[in-house]
C-alpha cells in the first residue's frame, strides 16, 4: 500500500497529502487530551463520530453560505479537504458562561449571558493558547482587519444557525470554539473560510430539559459515559441510523 504523505499531526487529527495539489486529507482520531495536553485518554470511535458530525455541521453551513473547507467524507475516518492557510486564532462564542470563562470572570456555570460573547486565543501550544484581544491580532499580523470582521462576521451567523440546529433536537449551545483559514483565488484575491471542524470535542453541549453535558466536558471532568455522550449527538442529527456497529467499535475483549 503506498504511504501517504503526512504533513501535520495534532492531538485530535492528522493531515495527509490530498490527492490533487490543494488538497489534504484529515483524518479523525480517537485521541483525545484536555488542559493543554496534561490529561490525554482515547474516546472509542470518536474519529468515526466526530468524521460524521462535523461533515454534517460543515455540509448544512455551506447550504446557507458558509464558506468552509469541507469537500467530501471519503470513509468512516476521513474527509478531504481544501488546503488553507491556518489563521493562528481559535474564535470562541460563547452563549452560556462555562469552562475558562466562568473561571476566569467568576461568573457560575451555566448563567445566561447578556450577549454573545466572542473571545481570541492564540494556538500557542508553548505559551498555552492565551486570551488576546484583537490589537493583537492585527498588531501582531495574525490576521489582517479584514480578515478579522469576516471571522466575526461568519462566527456570529454560525452560532445563530447552529444554536438553532442543536435547539431542535433539545441541545443547547454553550459556546464553541471555531478555526478559519485563507485560500487565495486566480486573482491572488484572498478569502476567508471556516476551516478544522465542528463536534463534541469543539462545542460544549447541554441538554436543554435536564443540563446533562454532551461533549469533552465528560472526558475532562471524568463524567463517564463520554463515548455514548458523542454517540447520542450523532443519532440526534439523525445519522446514526446506519453502521451503528461499526461506528461503536468493539472494545478489546477483557
Ligand atoms: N475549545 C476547543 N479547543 C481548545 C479550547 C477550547 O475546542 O483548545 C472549545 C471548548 O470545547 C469549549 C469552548 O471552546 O466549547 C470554550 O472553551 P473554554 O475557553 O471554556 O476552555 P476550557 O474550559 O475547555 O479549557
Amino acid at each position: 500500500m503506498s504511504r501517504r504523505r503526512r504533513i501535520y499531526e495534532g492531538k485530535a487529527k492528522v493531515l495527509y497529502e490530498g490527492p490533487e495539489p490543494g488538497t489534504l486529507i484529515q483524518y479523525f482520531k480517537d485521541d483525545a487530551t484536555a488542559f493543554n495536553n496534561q490529561k490525554k485518554g482515547t474516546i472509542a470511535g470518536k474519529g468515526v463520530l466526530n468524521n460524521r458530525i462535523s461533515e454534517y455541521l460543515m455540509t448544512k453551513l455551506m447550504e446557507m453560505g458558509v464558506p468552509t473547507h469541507f469537500v467530501r467524507r471519503l470513509n468512516m475516518r476521513e474527509q478531504l479537504i481544501q488546503e488553507v492557510e491556518i489563521v493562528p486564532i481559535e474564535v470562541v462564542v460563547r452563549n452560556v458562561a462555562a469552562g475558562s470563562f466562568s473561571k476566569r470572570f467568576g461568573v457560575p456555570e451555566g448563567t445566561p449571558l447578556p450577549r454573545s460573547i466572542i473571545e481570541y486565543y492564540y494556538k500557542s501550544d508553548e505559551l498555552d493558547d492565551p486570551m488576546i484581544a484583537e490589537e493583537h491580532i492585527t498588531a501582531f499580523g495574525w490576521a489582517m482587519p479584514q480578515d478579522l470582521d469576516d471571522m466575526i462576521s461568519l462566527s456570529l451567523r454560525i452560532n445563530d444557525y447552529l444554536s438553532g440546529l442543536f435547539l431542535g433536537i433539545g441541545l443547547r449551545l454553550i459556546d464553541f470554539k471555531l478555526e478559519y483559514g485563507r485560500v487565495y483565488d486566480e486573482n491572488g484575491d484572498v478569502r476567508i473560510i471556516l476551516a478544522d471542524e465542528i463536534s463534541p470535542d469543539s462545542c460544549r453541549l447541554w441538554d436543554i430539559k435536564t443540563n446533562e453535558k454532551y461533549d469533552k466536558d465528560r472526558f475532562r471532568h471524568d463524567l463517564g459515559k463520554v463515548q455514548e455522550a458523542y454517540q447520542e449527538v450523532a443519532r440526534r442529527l439523525g445519522l446514526l441510523h446506519e453502521n451503528v456497529t461499526e461506528i461503536a467499535e468493539p472494545k478489546a475483549a477483557s
